[in-house]
């Protein structure tokens, strides 16, 4: 296996899924013990492997109603021209017919100003993401049966869990991005939740998605905080790359969950603070 980039990388990633056959498991068996290059790739795959089946083992289709990308892009508009609307209305109350015309000019460098613009931007959170192009949710469905979840509801804020309920992550993109979605709990640990090889951001489209498709994720029987992220670039990054960014801001956070809302780095980044308690 000479083309070790593309050949090798894909038929390593098939090998650790089990996905082949018994002669190409046998070739690929054969090709490891004499190069050591791959061996060392399929170690890390592994270790990235085992976590993703530890912590989400249980990847099944639920019957979780997902309002889907496109509804939730709408309800976010909505909300967000309701922001909008809200502080112009408060404005105009407040100022008043006589300081109209002086307002306007005012009102032209108040948003063209780079330190009123960040003001405004952190009042509302979904704001920001849309002018970098790109937005996040994360939704969740509590079990409340064997086979039933609540409806979806949309994560804000903190958001208390618990072992089997479900998450689905949602995103519109008005780039090209690379995206990868991760987590780190409160011990500092952190977990892949979806990446793509060779590198760990998976190349999507502008448009909305979601993650999983159609599923969700049904979350596992860790007790205590974590944190999720979804993370975008316009150019892919390792997964050594993220988990040590986030590592890093963790212990810089003072090792609060509660705190570390991004992870710094050559990406953009939108995070959910989850406490998962057992359930009553
Ligand atoms: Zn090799």
């Amino acid at each position: 296996m000479k083309e070790r980039e593309v050949c090798c990388l894909n038929q390593l990633q098939a090998y650790v899924e089990h996905r082949l056959s018994p002669p190409e498991q046998r070739l690929i068996e054969s090709h490891l013990a004499s190069c050591a290059s791959c061996r060392e790739q399929l170690e890390s795959m592994q270790v990235l492997e085992e976590w993703v089946v530890r912590k989400y083992k249980t990847l099944q289709p639920t019957e979780i109603p997902d309002p889907g990308a496109d509804v939730l892009f709408a309800q976010l508009e909505k909300e967000n021209a309701q922001t909008q609307e809200n502080f112009f209305q408060r404005w105009w109350k407040g100022v008043g017919w006589v300081v109209v015309a002086s307002s306007l000019v005012l009102a032209l460098v108040f948003f063209y100003t780079p330190f009123f613009r960040n003001m405004m931007s952190r009042e509302s959170g979904s704001q920001e993401f849309l002018a970098k192009g790109w937005r996040a949710q994360m939704l969740y469905g509590r079990r409340i049966g064997s086979k039933t979840y609540s409806r979806a509801k949309v994560a804000e804020g903190k958001t208390i869990l618990s072992p089997f309920d479900t998450i689905q992550f949602s995103y519109t993109l008005s780039n090209t991005y690379f995206l990868a979605i991760l987590g780190i709990n409160q011990q500092g640990r952190s977990f892949s939740i979806l990446l793509c090889k060779p590198n760990v951001g998976c190349l999507r489209k502008p448009g909305a998605g979601t993650y999983p498709e159609n599923r969700s994720l049904i979350l596992d029987e860790y007790i205590g905080e974590e944190r999720y992220f979804v993370v975008v670039a316009r150019t892919n990054f390792s997964w050594k790359t993220l988990k040590q960014a986030v590592e890093k801001e963790w212990k810089a956070k003072r090792r609060r969950l509660q705190h570390l809302d991004t992870i710094p780095g050559p990406w953009l980044s939108r995070s959910w603070w989850v406490e998962k308690k057992r359930r009553r």
